[in-house]
C-alpha cells in the first residue's frame, strides 16, 4: 500500500460522497430560488409518481384510470388510487419534517467546535488535513452532521407513517 495510501481511500469516497452533492450545489448557485424550485419540482413531480405507484401496488387496492374511473392494472400508466395519491402526499409531508428536524438539530444538539490556534470553526472535532485539536464550544459530544443526518431520515420515516395514517383516516 501506498503510503497514507487508507487516508488517499477516504479522501476519494468523501469526494465521492460530497462531491455530487456539490456539483449540483455549483449548478444550482447560478440560479434564481426561483429557478431552484422549478427544478426540484420538476424532480419531486417524476419521483412522485413512482412513490405512488410502490404505495399503491404494496396495499393491492385496485387502481382507476384518472379520466374514465374505469379499473385498471396496478402500476398501469394513468391508473390512479387513493392510498397511493395519499402515500405521495404523506411522504411530501414526511420530508418536510425531516428537514425541520435537521435544522432544528443542526441548530441544537449538533456539536459546534472551534479551533484554538485558527479560529475555525469545522463541523468535525479535527480540522480537515491538520492535527490541530479542536474544542467543542456546544452541542453534544461525538453528535456530529451524521448523526444530525440519522436523525433527519429517521424523523422523516417515521413522519411519513404518521402523515399517511392521518390522510387515511
Ligand atoms: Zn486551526
Amino acid at each position: 500500500m501506498l503510503p497514507g495510501g487508507k487516508r488517499a481511500r477516504r479522501g476519494a469516497r468523501q469526494v465521492l460522497a460530497n462531491g455530487s452533492v456539490a456539483a449540483l450545489a455549483a449548478c444550482f448557485h447560478s440560479l434564481s430560488a426561483l429557478a431552484v424550485l422549478a427544478l426540484l419540482g420538476a424532480v419531486a413531480a417524476a419521483t412522485a409518481d413512482t412513490w405512488a405507484a410502490e404505495v399503491g401496488i404494496r396495499l393491492r387496492k385496485q387502481p382507476r384510470s384518472i379520466l374514465t374511473l374505469r379499473p385498471r392494472p396496478p402500476g398501469t400508466s394513468g391508473a390512479v388510487s387513493l392510498p397511493g395519491t395519499l402515500g405521495s402526499a404523506a411522504v411530501a409531508l414526511g420530508g418536510v419534517a425531516g428537514s425541520l428536524a435537521d435544522s432544528l438539530a443542526g441548530d441544537s444538539v449538533q456539536a459546534v467546535y472551534r479551533c484554538p490556534v485558527c479560529g475555525a470553526s469545522p463541523e468535525v472535532a479535527r480540522h480537515a488535513g491538520s492535527p490541530e485539536r479542536t474544542v467543542r464550544v456546544s452541542g453534544v459530544p461525538g453528535l456530529e452532521n451524521d448523526a444530525v443526518s440519522w436523525i433527519a431520515t429517521a424523523t422523516g420515516a417515521a413522519g411519513t407513517v404518521l402523515f399517511y395514517q392521518l390522510l387515511l383516516s
